[in-house]
């Protein structure tokens, strides 16, 4: 790309925006111009900012030490600064929706890692290796909101990008049935062990509206762009269940799935092991090289192992056996601040780039 598109971080001091600021040092498309976080924040260098908070186990980047952070009470003037922004703030629901909606309104298009608009009916819930398409649900938002270029797109819930991704390959054999458990990470809370000392040694088999997303959002991410909305799935039926786990980083899912038509254990393997999505096709800066793979050891995945395969962006899959009530059973792990937040709007930014969605401002 010969310039770089400007981009800023809103929610840039959290723990999913000090991933994002740190995937985009060096980022070959776009350049980060500017910082948004709470009015607590505003006017700080983002070293000062962020002291005593940097949450994330690679050091701050040099670039973004001295810039100085907006407040969203300035967000006119944050938006003047970028081409488009990324979002993940700590806000309540409808003012979360609020602040997008009036970003993509200044003709500024939001990339968000929010749940709020998940289900606003024209704004896409990407995961680029499954639903590509549903990018062109923009088209109609625009026409809704009445703008030339801003819009928002959504990334799912960090829960579902392990198994979704797991089970998109197997979508032929006629998925009836999932029972899933998750095993998620504390910092998807935003927290770390210093911050949620109570979570050493600890479970938690209850984290709120987790169940509920997790249930609900995969039959929209598999479901079929209709112009101006998404036909939800039909199929499967999912059961879920969510539990924070002492575990710093990645979230695990224990999955049991039920066909019409039952493969046998190595087709399943090969559909794994075989899988592209557009993202690798388009060859995306930031999409792993093999989105999914089957690890043949018993004891795997785990978090300390394979949360960081393919630099936390791929899936990784294993103790695929038989189950009494289900046809199959099987484990599978994705990295939450990354795949399941920073990197997936990174790879989500980078795919509607390549799509022509996301252009430098005149
Ligand atoms: P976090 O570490 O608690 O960070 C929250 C951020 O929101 C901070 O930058 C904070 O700024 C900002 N903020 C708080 N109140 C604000 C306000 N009134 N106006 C503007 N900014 C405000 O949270 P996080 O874990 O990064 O999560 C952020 C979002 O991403 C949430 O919606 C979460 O559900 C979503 N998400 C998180 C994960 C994950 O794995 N962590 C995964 C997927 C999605 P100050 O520092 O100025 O207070």
């Amino acid at each position: 790309m010969e310039n770089k598109l400007r981009v800023g971080v809103i929610g840039a001091t959290g723990y999913v925006g000090q991933r994002f600021i740190s995937l985009l040092d060096g980022h070959p498309w776009f350049e980060c111009v500017a910082l948004c976080a709470s009015p607590r924040s505003a006017g700080k260098t983002y070293e000062e900012a962020c002291e005593g908070r940097w949450k994330i186990d690679v050091p701050m980047p040099e670039y973004v030490k001295k810039m100085i952070v907006y407040g969203t009470d300035d967000i006119e003037e944050y938006c003047k600064q970028v081409d488009f922004t990324f979002c993940a703030v700590d806000m309540k629901k409808d003012e979360i929706r609020a602040l997008e909606e009036k970003i993509a309104k200044l003709e500024t298009p939001v990339i968000s890692n929010n749940s709020a608009h998940r289900w606003t009916e024209d704004v896409p819930m990407i995961i680029p290796e499954i639903n590509a398409d549903h990018a062109s649900l923009i088209d109609a938002q625009r026409k809704r909101l009445g703008t030339s270029r801003g819009f928002i797109a959504v990334k799912p819930n960090c829960s579902i990008q392990s198994y979704v991704p797991a089970l998109t390959p197997l979508l032929g054999f006629g998925i009836k049935k999932i029972s899933v458990c998750t095993y998620q990470a504390i910092s998807g809370a935003g927290k770390t062990f210093e911050s949620w000392p109570e979570m050493v040694g600890n479970l938690i088999p209850y984290i709120g509206g987790e169940e509920e997303k997790s249930e609900k959002e995969p039959l929209k991410v598999w479901g079929k762009f209709a112009g101006d909305h998404i036909e939800l799935a039909s199929e499967p039926v999912i059961s879920a269940q969510c539990y924070r786990v002492a575990v710093q980083e990645g979230h695990t899912a224990a999955v049991s799935v039920e066909f019409d038509k039952k493969p046998s254990a190595d087709e399943m393997i090969k559909a794994w092991n075989e899988y592209e999505g557009e993202a690798q096709k388009l060859a995306l800066p930031s999409a792993p090289k093999k989105f999914l793979r089957y690890l043949e050891e018993d004891n795997r995945p785990q978090p300390k192992l394979d949360a960081m395969y393919e630099n936390g962006m791929g899936v990784t899959i294993a103790r695929l056996r038989e189950d009494n009530i289900f046809d199959y059973k099987f484990a599978c792990l994705s990295h939450n601040t990354l795949r399941g937040a920073a990197g997936g709007g990174m790879l989500s930014a980078e795919l509607l780039t390549a799509k022509g969605y996301l252009t430098a401002k005149q």
